[in-house]
């Protein structure tokens, strides 16, 4: 049978035009891509890019800070936000724009419009035309998510926070991790007052204790308000106020369950409604803040793409499900990247998409390496880390485990009289010497566990570590100079 393409993709963020671009271009492969909203998708257009932006943009008053102990006479004046927001708007018009010629370039065919699955070879658009294939690749990512709660849609999701026209004075962030966490620090370097309700006891969970409860400490140190064990369980318009919120939905409490449900998942229109805003917490705290901001986790884009229709298993979070080669139950679908929820991280769903290529157009057959990814959470210190926790060493139950682990206030800081500290931690199988796990705290960690991921992913023993001479003077120096072991567990 004849198809109009080879490769029909959804989805045009990192994964869909990574997959497409090769396929055209190295296998010469008839392929077209669909997306309904932003080429870049939310790495370029809503997450990792511009995030990193307002990391960088907020990080000046700090450095004025230590600048002025330094001796500098410097002295920080106000942000002219909407300066900042066009730059950056200017910046992501330009990444779009490379996105796009990137496929145009591969000869990949654009359609800027939603499309669905209609068989398990067709895909319809928008536009009502149907366009048939030898293969589909979903790869349509995810969207942020707000609790199931009355006047949850008064609350900004990750989405928003690039577009709010004004900063707030004071927000409350719900949730304790990657988004949660960045945000509060970007915020709070950008003067917003900032308190975060987690309901978990601690921050940033799934990463190593001693690293999220050193990330915890410098939060709190720089004036972020940590309240743990803190289930977000009531918000409303703060009284008195009522008018500068509600926007013609009923957002009264206890409003249809259903339309709130449907709200919840909707991004807040731009520059949401800022206005005073009750919130109350399961452990009685309570506050009013100018903005509350859900980062409360993401969902599959999977509702009605017709994916079960043509017989395409999801999980029970939505996410497709898959094989080691990104493959669903149906032959000629595959999907990758946060749809599927494996792990939701823009270098995964790239490499992903890249295995796909391999495997269905090179003719040889790669299953994606989910082990031992290394990610940064781009707090303030950052955190980097890769392998496994103390934790998840000790509970894995194969021998007993060194930790090799220290903190201290960096040459930087204590120039300056600063208080925070840094955290290197080496996580190392007592029998085998392989080290299990790494963990980093401190300013540009992102960077440094790009480089020590390398020696971790390749089995580096401690002693291999070790071998490697230090660089003087510098934080990182601490990976190869612990000698002793703090604790064997
Ligand atoms: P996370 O899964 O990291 O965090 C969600 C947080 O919300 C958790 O603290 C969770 O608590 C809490 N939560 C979930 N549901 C509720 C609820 N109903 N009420 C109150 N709290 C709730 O998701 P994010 O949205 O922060 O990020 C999504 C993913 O995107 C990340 O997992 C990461 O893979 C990726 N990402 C990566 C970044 C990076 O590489 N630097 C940056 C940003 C995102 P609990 O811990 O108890 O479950």
């Amino acid at each position: 049978m004849a198809f109009d393409y080879d490769l029909f993709v959804i989805g045009g963020g990192s994964g869909g035009v990574r997959a497409a671009r090769v396929a055209a271009s190295e296998t010469g492969a008839k392929v077209a891509l669909a997306e309904e909203s932003r080429y870049g998708g939310t790495c370029v257009i809503r997450g990792c890019v511009p995030k990193k932006m307002m990391v960088f943009a907020s990080s000046y008053p700090a450095a004025m800070e230590e600048a002025q102990a330094y001796g500098w006479d410097v002295t920080t004046g106000p942000l002219d936000w909407p300066k900042f927001q066009q730059k950056m708007a200017g910046e992501l018009d330009r990444l779009e724009g490379v996105y796009r010629s990137i496929l145009s370039k591969a000869g990949v065919e654009t359609f800027d419009q939603r499309a669905t699955i209609a068989d398990p070879h067709t895909v319809k658009l928008a536009d009502g035309t149907t366009k048939t294939a030898k293969h589909i690749l979903i790869a349509t990512g995810g969207r942020p998510t707000r609790p199931d709660l009355p006047n949850a849609h008064l609350g900004i999701v990750s989405d928003d926070i690039f577009h709010l026209e004004t900063l707030p004075k004071k927000i409350l962030i719900v949730g304790g991790g990657y988004i949660a966490c960045e945000f509060a620090c970007i915020l709070n370097g950008l003067g917003v007052d900032v308190t975060i309700f987690h309901r978990g006891a601690q921050i940033l969970r799934g990463f190593d204790d001693e690293a999220r409860g050193l990330v915890a400490d410098v939060m709190r140190s720089k004036g972020i308000t940590i309240h743990t064990g803190a289930s977000i369980l009531e918000m409303a318009p703060a009284e008195g106020h009522e008018a500068n919120i509600l926007t013609g939905s009923d957002a009264s409490m206890g409003a249809d369950a259903e339309m709130q449900a449907d709200l919840a998942d909707e991004t807040s229109p731009k520059g949401a409604a800022i206005g005073p805003i009750w919130a109350k917490a399961m452990n009685g705290q309570e506050g009013v803040f100018d903005m509350v901001f859900f980062a409360t986790g993401r969902r599959p884009n999977t509702d009605d793409m017709g994916l079960e229709e043509a017989g395409v298993a999801l999980k029970r979070n939505g996410a497709i499900s898959v094989d080691d080669y990104s493959q669903t139950g149906v032959p000629s679908i595959y999907a990758i990247g946060d749809v599927t929820g494996r792990v939701e991280l823009t270098p995964v769903a790239i490499r992903e998409g890249m295995k796909f290529v391999e495997t269905v157009f090179k003719g040889n057959p790669t299953p994606v390496d989910h082990e031992l990814i290394p990610s940064a959470v781009f707090t303030q210190p950052e955190l980097g880390t890769i392998g496994m926790t103390e934790q998840e060493a000790i509970e894995r139950d194969a021998g007993p485990v060194e930790i090799y682990a220290t903190s201290f206030r960096p040459m930087k800081q204590a120039f300056a009289d600063g208080t925070d500290r840094v955290l290197m931690k080496l996580v190392v199988d007592k029998e085998s010497r392989t080290v299990l796990g790494c963990h980093i705290v401190a300013p540009d960690a992102g960077e440094m566990i790009q480089l020590a991921g390398i020696a971790v992913k390749m089995g580096a023993t401690k002693e291999q570590f070790d071998a490697t001479c230090a660089v003087h003077p510098t934080m990182a120096e601490e990976l190869v100079t612990m000698r002793h072991p703090v604790r064997t567990a």
